[in-house]
């Protein structure tokens, strides 16, 4: 891996077309308008979604005349390009991304995750819990002595590391990126950073997808050896873009080859898409951000909540099929003293009665210039135990990368405020 992240920096942002985020038939008319065969599409599509290349000069399947002539005609691959990071303590990567009109994202990646599958019953919940059992057994003493990066390791499979996926190899079982979906967002949730932001626009399928794809080729990931989750959880409402968040799916899931079954999207509650969402033949797994349980502390933590209650949205929320060994995820972000008394929890286990339903709790991540305070440690404990006790499933979301702004509600650009630290080697 390269020490400096300018050197990651791959064709010049100039070309105003990306072939980055057409789907194969899309390319296949753009091969027709230059003459060329349909296969030609596949070579495109085969070069820049499983090899993820980044400049036109590699796609060396096609002929030297044909990629001039995409290049004269303003075509380049398009994908998004990393431009700074900050690194976690906990390993935890906070990316600025930049995209072809130079506007940013963010986009944060979590080796090991940060538990939000547990018990959702999904193939990533069960390795989460494969993973829980592991370190339960290790000894108190082996977890303080041993390096965050080793303290998950699993046992040793000898030094042959050439069959082994990149996550593996630096001893993760898996890896969860945070993606993007709009650069700032609108819906105004009041303990997050990126509302301040506002709105600026809406990302392309292939900016969205193309988030992924640079950070899988930072890390060097091998896509069906590497463990890869993906949440849609970053800067923007994905609702709200909808269009292009469902066609992001379909290049993830159809060219990039992450499964669905991978995906979690977390939505704050637009009650017309959940009801859309719910049609979708490829649909990653739904997460509410319920952060309130009741409307009035909803408005005020998410003045959304005037325009479509929790009523209206649990309703929506009950349309969308649910796979057998599945259950729905809300996020409950807990505010000191504003949603996380007893009082609140007993409101949540009125309002999910009945719903195949599990909760990740988040402790609040303060930020600058959010008025919000931290929950304390015991309230944090009585309303996980209520929950629990009374049935329903609650996981506390581990926090990741809290020291570099990138954990949950945390992204925002503060590249402005605060210079990102450049990454140093990760090994
Ligand atoms: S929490 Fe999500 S939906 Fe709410 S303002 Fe922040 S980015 Fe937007």
């Amino acid at each position: 891996m390269s020490n400096k992240i300018n050197e990651l920096a791959h064709e010049p942002q100039a070309s105003s077309l990306a072939l980055f985020g057409m789907f194969p038939e899309e390319l296949k008319e753009l091969m027709a308008e230059h003459g060329q065969k349909g296969y030609r599409a596949m070579q495109i599509a085969e070069a820049i979604y499983r090899q993820r290349i980044t400049s036109l000069d590699e796609l060396t399947t096609l002929p030297t005349t044909l990629r001039d002539e995409l290049r004269a005609a303003g075509y380049g691959v398009g994908m998004p390009e990393i431009v700074q990071a900050a690194r976690s303590v906990d390993g935890t990567e906070r990316y600025l991304v930049r995209l072809g009109d130079g506007e940013t994202v963010e986009t944060v990646w979590m080796p090991d995750g940060d538990g939000g599958e547990r018990g959702d019953g999904s193939e990533a919940s069960a390795e989460e819990e494969e993973a829980e059992g592991l370190e339960g057994n290790l000894s108190e003493f082996s977890r303080e002595t041993s390096g965050h990066r080793h303290d998950r390791r699993g046992p040793m499979r000898g030094p042959d590391l050439r069959n082994v996926g990149a996550l593996e190899a630096n001893g993760y079982r898996r890896a969860t990126i945070c993606i993007s979906s709009q650069v700032g967002c609108a819906v105004n949730c009041q303990f997050c950073l990126t509302a301040k932001l506002g709105i600026k626009r809406n990302l392309t399928g292939g900016e969205i997808a193309g988030q992924v794809a640079a950070v899988l080729n930072r890390h060097g990931v091998k896509i069906g050896k590497d463990r890869i989750n993906l949440v849609f959880m970053g800067m923007g409402e994905p609702f709200l873009n909808y269009d292009q968040f469902i066609r992001s799916v379909q290049l993830l899931v159809k060219q990039i080859g992450i499964p669905e079954s991978r995906m979690t999207v977390s939505t704050s509650g637009i009650e017309p898409a959940i009801r859309k969402y719910a049609q979708e033949p490829l649909r990653p797994k739904l997460a509410l951000s319920l952060n309130a349980s009741n409307d009035v502390v909803r408005e005020q933590v998410m003045p959304i909540t005037r325009k479509w209650n929790i009523a209206q949205l649990l309703d929506a929320v009950k349309t969308v099929p649910l796979g057998k060994r599945e259950w729905v995820t809300f996020e409950y972000v807990l505010l000191g003293e504003v949603n996380d008394q007893p009082e609140h929890a007993r409101e949540v286990l009125e309002l999910l009665a009945g719903m195949r339903a599990k909760i990740n709790l988040i402790v609040w991540n303060p930020g600058p210039g959010i008025a919000y305070t931290q929950p304390k440690p015991e309230d944090v404990a009585v309303f996980q135990k209520m929950l629990i006790e009374a049935g329903m499933p609650a996981y506390i979301r581990r926090p990741r990368g809290r020291d570099i702004y990138a954990a949950c509600g945390q992204l925002k650009r503060t590249v402005e405020e605060k210079p990102l630290v450049e990454i140093q080697a990760a090994s």
